[in-house]
Formats: structure tokens, C-alpha cells, sequence
């Protein structure tokens, strides 16, 4: 604790205490001899001021050195003799009245300084301690405010523990084992079906009463066996309570040791996991029930009548059913990763491979062709789908395909595309019918004049001088009009030629050409002139060069026919081929013919429609599969001035190598 401080004065230095004596004494002395002639007993009483004032100032002992010096000075100067310190008889009681009187101030001040120093001090104190109660009083304060405080956390913190413990469903408890008091939490209370708010407080047995009374003698035995030995436990019971319902709850438990290592409280929580036990319970039915449901869909699987695999997200395989499995003849470990692609046909390896690598980074799903190899050796096609199988974020997580034996539809399309082809070839033959008496007259045409021309060389050579120079001008056009008949010969072989399909590069203007020469006298005939508007240049085209002839005869012929009965404007046929965007080109063949009427436009391409009285109605049929064939597009449309106008497209080479 801190003194409080002093005034300078309460303690002042010895030497100024005595010094303050002996000046005033010495003041009193001389201010005495001045006025002693005029001021009867002042040396008396300036000495007594003196004394007081020294023993006031400096305390007892300098008081009475002043006592002391005063009653030294008064003899000397002021008591006969003087100038003596000898003392007469008769001068004795002034002077004992005198000592008296100075011992009497001197004791007087001292005590009175005493007493005001002792209450100086005391005041101090006083002040000191009430310093003291106001730290203290503080200091409670801000416990008091820190109490509150803590109580108000506690306060909370039961509230949360008291929430907590009724959404989880969990009670606390605590069991003092000296005095047998169990407390319970509110939660508790709740758990075993007592009243909270209110209700008469359980005691150990009503709550054991609660006890599922199957489980009643195994609890007691936990119980008691734990406590007995202060073992920690946790078991599961049931509770059957008041309103008829049975919970299952579960319950732990853990003693609490004294320093002494004795037991004196076992605190634990009983949890209410009666909805733990039904989720539990789903769970496992669910379980069961997935697993039944799964081992159905591996039977499923397994004995689809296809193939079906799944890719892992890389690519890879992770799974092929028994179907493929019995097929190929390999096990489920030769098959996993890349193995699958040894039962592939060594010719369709790569592209298989190469195939799946392209799906795989389009991510999209995707499909391919394939020969696989049976057991057996045998090689059969098969059409692989595949499709990928994505999560919540939209990433692969796995492929899963099929495959699917085509080699019977393969077989059936390989029947079909000769069926088709020659369906074709006989259409060409059937156009040609059509064409005999222009071919014959394109024929006979050069024949004629090459017999004229014959005729005439002769007779230039029957000259005399033979006209060698015109002879030489006959021959030379015999063997123009020999060339021209034999391109049309070529070209009616080679329509009638029973050929498979072959694709070559061709511009698509030549064939335009070629076919102009076949038809050339049929439009004569039925005075239709011809407009050609080609392109000139034009990449190339991959096609069977027959088919893509057949189909521009074919449109060309319709045409003619369709303007055969036309009269009043004039019968033309133009014909154009473009470039075109993507990679393309475009022929056009419009005409001024009957044009199409709309109740007939979308039926027009369907095999044996037909508006004529001797047509079949296979022409545009064959002519739309076989531009389909060739990757493009077949279609026609009236023109808005009469008319119609038939256009297909072909895809450029360049685009079907890209592909
Ligand atoms: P066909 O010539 O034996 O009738 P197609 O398949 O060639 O068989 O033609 C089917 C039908 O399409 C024709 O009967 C005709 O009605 C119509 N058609 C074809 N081309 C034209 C055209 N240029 N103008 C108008 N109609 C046409």
C-alpha cells in the first residue's frame, strides 16, 4: 500500500528544528532587552512565544532546548544579578515561576503538536483506506460486471447445450455416487417421456421403469457391473414409454475420479437413435434391394441379345458383358484397357481405333463399323454406338456402347445395292428405248456422211489427175464423222454395261457434256433449245461417272417430256453448275415444261408415282438414291414463270477425304 505523502513540515531536518530554537530564542532575547525598558514582563512573554513556537515547529526536544536557552537568557539578562547566572535567594521563585511556566508552554506545545501529528496521521490513514475501499469498490464493480458477464455466456451456452441436446436428441445425465443424486438434463427428461416443465423430478427407478422390460435385467447389469468395477460403457437399449411407442436409445457413460483415484460420479448422455435405427434399417433394405436390382441388371446385361461395354473416362475399357465375352472368346482381364482391340479385323484396326479417338475428344456420342473376330476365327460386322455418360458438372465419367451384329443388314444392303444397281441399269436401258430413234439417228447421221464422203474421195481419185488435196479433205471428215459415231456408240456401251460401281475424280462439266451428245437430237425433236450455263472451272468431284449420267439423262428426259405437250411459249432447258458453299457443287436443269403441281411435290421422288400414262415412276426414285449415295442432295421446285426446276449437289472430293 502507498503512503500518502507529507507536508514538508511534518518531519522537517533535526539541525533546522534545533536552528528555528535557537533563532527564536535568540529574536525573543533581543526584542525582549529593546522593549524592556517601555513593556513590563514582554521578556516573559516573548520567551514563552518562543518556546511554544519551537516546540510547535520542531517537536519536543527542540521545544526544550528552547526552554532551556530561555531560561539561560532570562537569568542572565533580566533577573538580578544580571550579567550572572547566579541566582539570589529572593529571586528564586520569579525565576522557578519562570521554569514552571516554560515547561508548562514547552509540554503544552509538544502535546498539542503530538496530538495534531497523530491526527495528521490518522487522517492519512483514513485516507489511505478509503483509497483502499474505493480500489476495492472498483474492483468489485468490474467483478460484479465480469460475473454478470459469465453468467450471461453460461447462460447462453446452457441455452445452446439445452438446443443442441433436443435437436440431437441427446439427454446428459450425472450421478453422484455418495449421495445417490442423479440429475438429469431437461432433454433427458424427454428422452425416458417425463415432464419437463413442471412434472415430479425422476428418480433412478422411474426412469429404469421406462426400460424396455426385455432389456430391463441386461441395463442393470451393465450398470451395476460398470459402477461396481468404474468401468466406461455404452450399450443400446429400448425404452417403452407412456404413450405405447418403443425407442431405441443409446447410452454412455464415464466415472469421474477424486485425486484420491477414488470414484465419486459417473456422467454420461442416453441419445435417442430411434430414427438412426429406421435409416439404418432403409438403408440396408435399399441396399438389399440395389444389389438385387444390380445382380438383375448384370443378368440383363449379360443376356441382352447384344454386346454392350463400358469405357472408362480416359478411353479405356473397364467392362464388356458375357455376350461379347462369349463371342470373342476372351476373358474379362485380356479385354480390359485396350485389349478389346485385339479381337478387331487387323484391316479395320486403325480406323476402328482412330474412329473412337475422335469421339472420345468430341465428347459427343458417336458411331462406327467394324468386323469383329468370333471364337472361332470368323470375322462378322458389327455396329458400335457409343455414348458418354456425364456428372452433375457436365465432365465424362465413363462410356458405355454397344455393338450390334450387322453382318446379316451388311449382307442385305450388299443384296440391295445390286438390286439397285441394276434396277439402274435396266432404267438406263429403258431411257435408252426411249432415246433409239435419236441414237439411231445420231448413229446413222456420221455413217451417212462418211458413206458421202467415201463416195466423193473416190470420185476425186477417179480424176485424171486425181484432186489428191480434196481427197484428203473427204477422209478427214470421214474420220471426224467415224469419231463422233463411235463416241456415241462408247457412250450407249458404256450405259448399257452391266458394271459394278466405281468412283472416280471427274469434273462434273464433262459429264454434262458427255450426256448433251446422247440427248442432243431428242431436244431437237421436240424443239427444246438448249441454254448451258457452266462453270468455268470446277473441283473435282468423286463419283461413279454411269450413275451421275444416268441422272442428268434422266432429269433431262423428264424435262423434255414435260415440255412436249407445251405450246404458245417457247420449250427451253437450261442447265448450270456452281460452286458452293460448304465445299460443293450445284447443277441446275430448269425447264418451261407443265412444271409440278403442289399436290404432287413431296410425292414426286417416291418410287412407282407417276403421272404418265407409260411411266413407272422409278426415274427420280434411282436418280435420289443415287446422288444420296454420293453424299448429296436431290429436290425440285415450279418455277414461279411455269416450269420446273430439278438441283442436286455433290460433294467436293477434297470435303468426302476430309470426312
Ligand atoms: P416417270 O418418268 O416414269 O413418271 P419419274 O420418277 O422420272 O418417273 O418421274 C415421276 C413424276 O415426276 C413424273 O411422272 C412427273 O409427274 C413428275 N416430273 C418429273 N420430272 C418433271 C418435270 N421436269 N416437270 C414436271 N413434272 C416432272
Amino acid at each position: 500500500m502507498a503512503k500518502p505523502d507529507r507536508i514538508w513540515w511534518s518531519h522537517p531536518p533535526a539541525i533546522l528544528t534545533y536552528g528555528i530554537a535557537t533563532v527564536s530564542i535568540a529574536g525573543a532575547l533581543m526584542t525582549a532587552r529593546w522593549l524592556e525598558d517601555h513593556l513590563v514582563g514582554a521578556p516573559v512573554a516573548l520567551f514563552l512565544c518562543a518556546i511554544m513556537l519551537s516546540a510547535w515547529f520542531g517537536g519536543s526536544r527542540p521545544g526544550l532546548l528552547a526552554a532551556a536557552l530561555s531560561f539561560l537568557s532570562f537569568k542572565y539578562y533580566f533577573v538580578a544579578p544580571a550579567y550572572s547566572l547566579s541566582v539570589d535567594i529572593d529571586q528564586a521563585p520569579r525565576l522557578l515561576l519562570f521554569a514552571m511556566s516554560a515547561l508548562f508552554v514547552w509540554s503544552l506545545s509538544s502535546a498539542q503538536r503530538r496530538t495534531s501529528e497523530t491526527l495528521r496521521r490518522a487522517r492519512d490513514e483514513l485516507d489511505v483506506t478509503v483509497q483502499e475501499l474505493k480500489r476495492l469498490n472498483e474492483a468489485l464493480l468490474i467483478e460484479n460486471a465480469e460475473r454478470n458477464r459469465a453468467e450471461e455466456v453460461l447462460r447462453r451456452s446452457e441455452a445452446f447445450l439445452a438446443e443442441a441436446q433436443r435437436i440431437s436428441r441427446t439427454g446428459s445425465w450425472s450421478w453422484n455416487i455418495p449421495t445417490r443424486k442423479v440429475t438429469w438434463s431437461a432433454e433427458h427428461y424427454r428422452i425416458f417421456g417425463f415432464d419437463a416443465a413442471g412434472g415430479p423430478e425422476p428418480t433412478l427407478k422411474s426412469v429404469l421403469k421406462r426400460v424396455h422390460p426385455e432389456d430391463r435385467p441386461l441395463v442393470r447389469q451393465i450398470l451395476e457391473g460398470s459402477i461396481r468395477v468404474g468401468w466406461q460403457f455404452t450399450f443400446e437399449f429400448r425404452a417403452a414409454l407412456p404413450d405405447g411407442s418403443t425407442t431405441n436409445l443409446l447410452a454412455t457413460g464415464r466415472p469421474l475420479s477424486k485425486d484420491s483415484g477414488e470414484i465419486d460420479e459417473y456422467i454420461g448422455t442416453t441419445v435417442d437413435i430411434t430414427e438412426r435405427k429406421r435409416g439404418e434399417v432403409e438403408l440396408a433394405k435399399a441396399f438389399s434391394e440395389l444389389k438385387k436390382s444390380e445382380a438383375q441388371l448384370r443378368t440383363i446385361i449379360d443376356t441382352i441379345p447384344t454386346q454392350a461395354w463400358c469405357w472408362l473416362a480416359d478411353g479405356s475399357s473397364e467392362f464388356q458383358n458375357q455376350r461379347w465375352l462369349d463371342y470373342t472368346g476372351l476373358s474379362t482381364e485380356e479385354t480390359r484397357g485396350w485389349g478389346w482391340t485385339k479381337a478387331l479385323h487387323p484391316e479395320d484396326a486403325e480406323r476402328c481405333i482412330n474412329k473412337w479417338r475422335k469421339i472420345h475428344a468430341s465428347e459427343l456420342a458417336g458411331e462406327t463399323e467394324a468386323r469383329f473376330r468370333r471364337f472361332d476365327g470368323e470375322y462378322r460386322w458389327f455396329l458400335m454406338r457409343v455414348v458418354p455418360l456425364r456428372d452433375e458438372h457436365g465432365d465424362i465419367i465413363k462410356w458405355y456402347g454397344t455393338n450390334t451384329d450387322i453382318q446379316d443388314l451388311k449382307r442385305s444392303e450388299d443384296a440391295l445395292r445390286n438390286t439397285q444397281s441394276e434396277l439402274a441399269r435396266v432404267a438406263r436401258l429403258t431411257t435408252m428405248g426411249e432415246l433409239t430413234a435419236s441414237i439411231a439417228h445420231e448413229v446413222n447421221q456420221p455413217l451417212g456422211a462418211i458413206v458421202a464422203n467415201g463416195e466423193a474421195g473416190l470420185r476425186w481419185l477417179r480424176r485424171d489427175p486425181p484432186d489428191l488435196d480434196r481427197v484428203h479433205v473427204s477422209m478427214e471428215a470421214m474420220i471426224g464423222d467415224g469419231n463422233r459415231a463411235s463416241a456415241v456408240i462408247s457412250r450407249i456401251r458404256g450405259l448399257a454395261k452391266k458394271a459394278s460401281s466405281q468412283k472416280a475424280l471427274m469434273d462434273i462439266n464433262d459429264v454434262i457434256q458427255e450426256v448433251i451428245l446422247l440427248v442432243e437430237r431428242e431436244m431437237q425433236v421436240h424443239v427444246v433449245s438448249l441454254r448451258l450455263d457452266l462453270a468455268p472451272t470446277l473441283p473435282p468431284v468423286l463419283g461413279d461417272r454411269v450413275a451421275l449420267q444416268q441422272v442428268i439423262i434422266n432429269l433431262i428426259m423428264n424435262s423434255v417430256e414435260a415440255m412436249s405437250t407445251v405450246t404458245g411459249r417457247p420449250r427451253a432447258l437450261a442447265i448450270f453448275s456452281q460452286p458452293a458453299e460448304p465445299a460443293e457443287v450445284i447443277v441446275t436443269l430448269r425447264d418451261t415444261g407443265v412444271g409440278i403441281d403442289a399436290a404432287i411435290a413431296d410425292r414426286i421422288f417416291d418410287p412407282f408415282f407417276t403421272t404418265k400414262f407409260n411411266g413407272i415412276g422409278m426415274g427420280l426414285s434411282i436418280c435420289r438414291s443415287i446422288i444420296e449415295a454420293h453424299g448429296g442432295r436431290l429436290g425440285a421446285s415450279p418455277n414461279v414463270s411455269g416450269g420446273a426446276t430439278f438441283r442436286f449437289t455433290l460433294p467436293l472430293a477434297e470435303r468426302i477425304s476430309h470426312d
